[in-house]
């Protein structure tokens, strides 16, 4: 039977729990497309792919995985309409990979702009392992393995998708066209596509670099944060200008309040001068809580039954299983190495 529908596959490192990056970015697109019905959505948690620079830390690997599926399932992502499931778990992935491995060379690993700086942010310059630079070719199974047409991902994954995409036309010019060739769709707020992290726009909100606001943070530490947060350090005294520029309280505003008449003039009063950073930062908090408050709410009720998410984890990783057997057959006998399948 053809499958008529569009398929997504996306997924998020268990290296700790969601943020509002991840959100804004990536889930609360995923929600949409989810309850469209117009897609076969596949969300993965890629433990694998987060211990090839965690390989020393399994227990936080581990460990969060219940947190990411809690986040998850907070922010609406049901398991009835998308198969939620583990990358571990799927045995297939991992022959995926070995075989596309043949089909990439050092060099262009080397030179994808995300990996290296991502090598950078983990203090991997000396000494990469194997395993890390080479996960686009893992992600390449990943999306190859679902017959996944569509991606959702933030910006700093887009040279990574480039690269999957390569990997399928190398293999199907090699052995035929088996593999689907994957597009990224990023969120239509382009600011969304890569919320900076409190301590200033240069870096992206990350997991790995603890700089950003969580979806299960409680009140009192969204408070805390943003309270803290990255302004215009030349806004010194309340009557002096400030720039919006550069400052993160205000892009924060633009993605998660865009609409909000009260925002274009909180912006125009603080470039001419005369409102402090303290008033914006609350305003900021309003608009937060507006949204994390239901998220937390669900959160706090979903965690009093772990059993049930890991179920849900099975359940989703089973499914997920069969169809990546059914890509790696394909892929097997496309390469000639089905030596004792009688249709050979
Ligand atoms: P890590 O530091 O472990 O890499 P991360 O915070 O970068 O964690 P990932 O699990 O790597 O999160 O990313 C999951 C998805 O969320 C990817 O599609 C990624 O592009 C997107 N994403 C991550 N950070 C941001 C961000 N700051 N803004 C928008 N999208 C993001
Ligand atoms: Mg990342």
């Amino acid at each position: 039977m053809v499958n008529m529908k569009k398929v997504i596959l996306t997924g998020d490192r268990p290296t700790g729990k969601l943020h509002i990056g991840h959100y804004a970015g990536s889930l609360r697109q995923r929600v949409a497309m989810q309850n469209s019905g117009e897609y076969d959505v596949y969300i993965m948690i890629a433990d694998q792919q987060a211990l090839t620079d965690n390989a020393k830390d399994p227990a936080k690997i581990r460990e969060n995985i219940l947190e990411v599926a809690l986040d998850y399932l907070s922010v609406g992502l049901d398991p009835t309409k998308s198969t939620i499931f583990i990358q571990s778990q799927i045995p297939a992935l991992y022959e995926l990979t070995i075989h596309y491995q043949n089909l990439v060379h050092l060099g262009r690993l080397q030179r994808n702009p995300t990996i290296k700086t991502e090598i950078k942010e983990r203090g991997f310059e000396k000494s990469i392992p194997v395993g890390f630079l080479t996960y686009p070719i893992a992600q390449a199974a990943d999306i190859t393995a679902f017959n996944a047409n569509l991606v959702p991902v933030g910006e700093d994954q887009l040279p990574i998708l480039e690269q999957d995409r390569e990997i399928v036309r190398a293999f199907n010019q090699l052995y035929g066209d088996i593999l689907v060739e994957p597009e990224a769709v990023l969120t239509s707020d382009e600011k969304a596509r890569r919320l900076p992290g409190l301590r200033g726009i240069d870096d992206k909100m990350s997991k790995s670099l603890n700089n950003g606001i969580y979806l299960s943070d409680s009140p009192e530490i969204v408070q805390q944060k943003v309270m803290e947060m990255f302004t215009d350090p030349d806004h010194i005294r309340v009557d002096d200008p400030g720039k919006i520029e550069g400052n993160v309280v205000f892009y924060y505003l633009d993605v998660f309040a865009p609409d909000d008449p009260k925002v274009a003039e909180i912006k125009e009063h603080y470039q001419r001068g005369g409102l402090g950073d303290v008033v914006v930062k609350k305003y900021l908090i309003g608009v937060l809580e507006k949204i994390l408050a239901p998220i937390r709410m669900r959160r706090e009720e979903l965690a009093k039954d772990p059993a049930a998410i890991y179920e849900i984890l099975k359940q989703g990783s089973e499914k997920a299983s069969n169809v990546a057997n059914e890509t790696l057959q394909k892929v097997r006998d496309a390469i000639g190495i089905s030596y004792f399948d009688k249709s050979n």
